[in-house]
C-alpha cells in the first residue's frame, strides 16, 4: 500500500499501456479498466489520465471540477456498456482508513451480482 506522497503509481503505467490492462472505455480526458482483483462479477476502475493532483478526492479543488464530473459520468457509459444500469455501485476510498492503495483518483463501478449495504 502507497502513501500519498505524490509518486507516480501503476496507473500511470496502465495509461502509458506499459502495463497490459483490460480497457473498457478511453476518451481524451478518462480511461476506466478492468480491476485486477475483481470484487464483483464487474469491477471496472475509472480514472482520470491527468491525475493533476488528484492524488485523492480530499485533494480536489475548484479547478477539478470538470474532471470529476467527467469521471462519473464516464462510470454511467460504462455501466451501460457493461450492461448493469439496473443496479450498479460507485465507490470512492480516499484515505488509509477507507483502504485506499493506490493515489491516484479512481472511481469503483461494481455491478452484476446483489450488493450489500452497509458495505462495512
Ligand atoms: P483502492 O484500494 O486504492 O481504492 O483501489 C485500488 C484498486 O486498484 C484495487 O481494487 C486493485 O485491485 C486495483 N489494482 C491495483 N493494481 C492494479 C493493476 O496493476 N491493474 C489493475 N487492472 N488493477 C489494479
Amino acid at each position: 500500500v502507497d502513501a500519498d506522497n505524490g509518486a507516480p503509481t501503476i496507473f500511470d503505467k496502465i495509461i502509458n499501456k506499459e502495463i497490459p490492462s483490460s480497457i473498457v472505455y478511453e476518451d481524451e480526458k478518462v480511461l476506466a479498466f478492468r480491476d485486477v482483483n475483481p470484487q464483483a462479477p464487474v469491477h471496472i476502475l475509472v480514472i482520470p489520465k491527468l491525475r493533476d493532483g488528484l492524488t485523492q478526492l480530499g485533494k480536489a479543488e475548484p479547478k477539478h471540477v470538470d474532471i470529476l464530473g467527467q469521471l462519473l459520468y464516464a462510470a454511467k457509459i460504462v455501466a451501460e456498456k457493461e450492461g448493469i444500469l439496473d443496479g450498479f455501485r460507485i465507490v470512492i476510498n480516499n484515505g488509509p482508513k477507507a483502504c485506499q492503495s493506490v493515489y491516484h483518483l479512481h472511481l469503483h463501478v461494481l455491478g452484476g451480482r446483489q450488493m450489500k449495504w452497509p458495505p462495512g
